[in-house]
């Protein structure tokens, strides 16, 4: 919007709560120049389609991975696959950098105009100026902002990033244990990778089906609260938002109807196997009562 782009919401698909296919296809109009598929929770989205939709049509795709550090998708790394993809390094991710991210894309000069954007459009940062062999000059050649990484982020970053794949593992694990104690709940639907794709399990949200569970999400996460569990629900659609309210063309059934019914579990790399099954044995308890 920022732009002067106008965002055309369209609806998720079920299983997965990401960006749906077809939904994309029939949106697509000459005007379309962008496809900005989030990969919700860490799941992947369904790349193959989206790929055949932006080939077919000519248009970008920038994924939001801030939730898919690190997924795969067919064993490639989600941001290899898109045009554009950006992290990120917010205090609840998955890497955390006391703030900020990170964008990676395949083509050269999308990558200098981004970082000269991200640093008051000038042509060379502070490292190229004053460092070995730098030199003083630089140019200002379009109107930038201020949106450049910290050093003191990277200083994080670098040994947050070593730590990536035990966390994951861990991540990975924790959700497993939910899976396999909460798998017989009637009315529950548990989270599942896509098809052919890993889960970087930034969250793990599970959903109380209306009509079908014993319990409604808002009866559940109160029931978990005076428990001491704290859950969260991931998250309000676009379209219920004051800036979208005018302009968004609904209907989205599916984002409507997972939005009653999604609540996520606590998940992180320290949380303890004894409170996974503590976890675990409240929300079993919801269905006993
Ligand atoms: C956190 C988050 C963002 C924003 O990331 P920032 O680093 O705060 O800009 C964007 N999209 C999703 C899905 C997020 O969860």
């Amino acid at each position: 919007m920022h732009v002067g782009a106008s965002p055309v919401l369209v609806d998720v698909e079920p299983r997965t709560l990401t960006i749906d296919p077809d939904a994309v296809r029939s949106a697509i109009t000459p005007r379309t120049k962008v496809i900005m598929p989030v990969h919700l929770g860490g799941t992947s989205c369904d790349m193959d389609a989206l790929v055949a939709i932006a080939r077919d049509s000519g248009i970008a795709i920038v994924e939001d991975a801030a939730h898919a550090l690190p997924t795969r998708y067919r064993g490639r790394l989600i941001g290899t696959i898109g045009d554009v993809t950006v992290f990120s390094f917010y205090a609840t991710k998955t890497l955390a950098t006391g703030d900020g991210g990170m964008l990676v894309a395949r083509d050269p000069a999308i990558l200098a105009a981004v970082r000269r954007l991200s640093l008051h459009g000038m042509d060379a940062d502070a490292w190229r100026r004053y460092g070995e062999g730098g030199t003083w000059r630089y140019d200002v050649t379009v109107p930038g902002f201020k949106y450049n990484f910290t050093d003191l982020g990277a200083s994080l970053g670098i040994h947050q990033l070593r730590k990536l794949d035990t966390h994951t593992a861990r991540r990975t694990e924790i959700a497993a244990r939910y899976s396999e104690r909460l798998r017989s709940l009637t009315g529950l639907t548990l989270p599942e990778p896509m098809r052919d794709a890993t889960h970087a399990w930034h969250l793990y949200a599970v959903r109380f089906e209306k009509g079908r569970a014993p319990i409604d999400r808002d009866t559940a996460h109160a029931r978990l609260r005076d428990a001491g569990i704290g859950t969260s629900v991931h998250f309000i659609p676009l379209h219920r938002f004051t800036l979208f309210k005018d302009t968004s063309r609904g209907p989205f059934p599916v984002a409507d109807r997972a939005f009653d019914e999604v609540l996520s579990l606590p998940i992180y790399p320290d949380l303890s196997d004894e409170d996974v099954d503590f976890v675990a044995s409240e929300v079993r308890a919801l269905w006993s009562t």
